[in-house]
């Protein structure tokens, strides 16, 4: 597995939970949700009424779970977590929502990935909190109609588009998650270590959060392991000179590329002369499926100027010939 991978590991789900913010001032960075959130909360309290649906869009890693959390907080009401694929059947859908208390959040991650029999089910909880559910089957079949608490949803998607359009209108609020700034990271990464009780200086943090591709879920996994290269290989504090030798030797480079990115563009100017080359060309030759490359790899690439895609193909761009000290 990649260290660079966005996606949650078994090893951060582990200390996770320890890292999350538990108040809407103690998480950083996404001003606009984050100021637009305080006035629905300020508001739903005020009115005693319950805050409606919200709809958080962007890529993995970037704190939708935790935002999620952080909303209940601030309602004073439990969270109640599940995950799309996790939801079967609308029986399934039916028994989470009745089991809710009135102004409980129930957070769906990959919510584009739920089934359309469920997502239809959901429309009218979401829109008049009742569902008819039917029960038998043939001639003894019913429908009963079922109250439900006012709960409010918050959903969580890699890209909006991936929703319905009548799921999506149902949601009050939506915001899309932006990449996290150096600074802002760096601010993450001194927090973390304060949690975890890890010994780091400013520029030792902001080294980390150079190379964190953007995402707090990454700068938190690199935090922890350049803390064990710290401990064994040096004194034990993470200053910029430690964070610089260790994410080298974790070989992410000071770009947040690690040797996959790296092996894409150097195949690209070695076999291809830097391109354009076809996006299927490409995936044959460095032994990848096209849709994983254009759906995992290439992102970060072209976000960052490495790589640009042209109507005949990908290029890579100068910023790539200079990062990796060649020649065009
Ligand atoms: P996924 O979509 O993959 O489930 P996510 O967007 O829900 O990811 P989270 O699980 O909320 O991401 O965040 C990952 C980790 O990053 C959390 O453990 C948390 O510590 C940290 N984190 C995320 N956002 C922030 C933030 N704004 N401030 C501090 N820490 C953050």
């Amino acid at each position: 597995r990649r260290i660079t991978t966005t996606d949650e590991t078994e090893e951060d789900s582990r200390i996770e939970p320890k890292l999350r913010p538990q108040r809407l001032d103690e998480y950083i960075g996404q001003e606009k949700a984050k100021q637009s959130l305080k006035i629905y909360i300020a508001a739903a309290k005020e009115r005693h009424e319950t805050l409606d649906h919200v709809l958080f869009y962007g890529p993995p890693g970037l704190g939708k779970t935790t935002l999620a959390g952080i909303i209940a907080n601030e309602m004073g009401t439990k969270l109640r977590v599940t995950s799309g694929p996790a939801i079967e059947k609308p029986g399934d859908i039916a028994s989470i929502l009745k089991c809710l208390s009135e102004g409980d959040i129930l957070f769906i991650d990959e919510i584009h990935r739920l089934n359309r029999q469920v997502e239809e089910y959901l429309y009218s909880a979401m829109e008049d909190f009742t569902m008819d559910i039917m029960i038998g089957k043939g001639a003894g079949a019913r429908s009963i109609h079922l109250p439900l608490p006012h709960f409010t949803l918050i959903g969580a998607t890699t890209r909006a588009g991936l929703l319905s359009a009548p799921l999506r209108d149902r949601f009050g609020v939506v915001h899309h998650l932006e990449y996290y700034t150096p600074s802002e990271l760096q601010t993450i990464v001194l927090r973390s270590a304060e949690v975890l009780g890890v010994k780091i200086d400013e520029n030792g943090a902001a080294e980390i959060a150079r190379r964190s591709r953007g995402t707090p879920r990454l700068a938190n996994r690199l935090l922890k392991r350049t803390r064990d290269i710290a401990q064994i290989r040096y004194d034990g504090e993470i200053t910029e000179q430690v964070a610089r030798a260790a994410l080298d030797f974790l070989e992410v480079d000071r770009s947040g590329l690690d040797n996959l990115d790296r092996m894409i563009l150097t195949t690209m100017i070695d076999k291809f002369g830097g391109g354009p080359v076809g996006l299927d060309t490409l995936a044959a030759a460095i032994g990848e499926d096209s849709g994983t490359i254009e759906d995992v790899y290439e992102p970060y690439l072209i976000k960052n100027g490495f790589l640009i895609r042209t109507p005949k193909g990908r290029e890579v761009t100068d910023l790539a010939f200079s990062h990796l000290g060649l020649r065009r």
